[in-house]
């Protein structure tokens, strides 16, 4: 069976897209390691009606209101290849199972990278904060200290890597990240790619925050609804 869509990732981007997918009856599975780039964080801020969530609450949430939609399916599991096939992409799952998929979103995330300091992990997302917009509020009026190596925006938020090459390995279009070094997936407001059948949700675009990484996910499941939905009729 070829699924209508897959989904790589499983954070707000590709969780937001499998809800809109589900809402239109689309086969979808959404596949997730939980490897979020916010996971040592204790409280989320700023998504209006969810200020001061936790990311596992917040994802709690996200899929018991997805279960309504049976079309749609989470699996936990990584996915280590994705290839495509003249518009049918396949995509290897835990290294062994093969799924193959019309169309795939990616929305893969971001990895954080630390500055080398000893024992810096240990105080990253309790005393330590990448992002003024997520944890600014809760240290406010407190002594501050800024870590930042030569060239970097230290007034605006750490640096990232991507979390998965699959965008780059697809052929898919790449241009730098406001700000930052690392190479975000080029897409349309629609999260389309250059790649047809390939779209981008989230923060395999640009960094940015659950909200914005949410929306993107709606835009990309409305890409690829609109775009099957052409396909099917034409
Ligand atoms: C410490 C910290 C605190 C933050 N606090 C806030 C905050 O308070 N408010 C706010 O709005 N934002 C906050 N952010 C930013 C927020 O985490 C991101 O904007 C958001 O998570 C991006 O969503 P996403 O869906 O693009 O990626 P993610 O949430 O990172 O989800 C990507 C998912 O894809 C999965 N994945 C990656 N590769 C594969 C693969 N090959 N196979 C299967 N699964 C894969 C990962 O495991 C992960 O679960 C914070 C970030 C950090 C680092």
């Amino acid at each position: 069976m070829i699924i209508d869509c897959a989904i790589i990732g499983g954070g707000p981007a590709g969780l937001s897209a499998a809800l809109v997918l589900g809402r239109a009856k689309r086969n979808v599975v959404v596949f997730d390691d939980n490897q979020p780039r916010n996971a040592v964080t204790q409280e989320s801020h700023g998504f209006l009606t969810r200020d001061g969530v936790t990311p596992d609450e917040f994802r709690r949430m996200a899929h018991q209101e997805i279960s309504a939609y049976p079309s749609v399916g989470i699996q936990h599991a990584r996915i280590t290849e994705v290839s495509n096939h003249e518009g049918v992409f396949e995509l290897v799952v835990d290294v062994s199972t093969i799924i193959q998929a019309r169309t795939i979103i990616l929305a893969t995330g971001l990895r954080e990278t630390l500055p080398a300091i000893e024992g810096i992990h240990e105080y990253y997302g309790k005393s330590l904060f990448g992002c003024p917009y997520c944890d600014g509020w809760e240290l406010k009026d407190k002594p501050l200290i800024i870590i930042a190596e030569e060239g970097q925006s230290a007034f605006h938020m750490a640096r990232n890597v991507q979390a998965s090459p699959f965008g780059a390995l697809l052929g898919c279009e790449m241009n730098a990240m406001d700000g930052s070094v690392v190479d975000g997936i080029m897409a349309d407001r629609f999260g389309r790619t250059s790649v047809k059948g390939v779209y981008a949700a989230g923060e395999v675009i640009v960094p940015s925050q659950l909200i914005v990484a949410a929306a993107q996910g709606s835009m990309a499941a409305a890409g690829v609804n609109m775009d099957l939905t052409q396909s099917e009729f034409l």
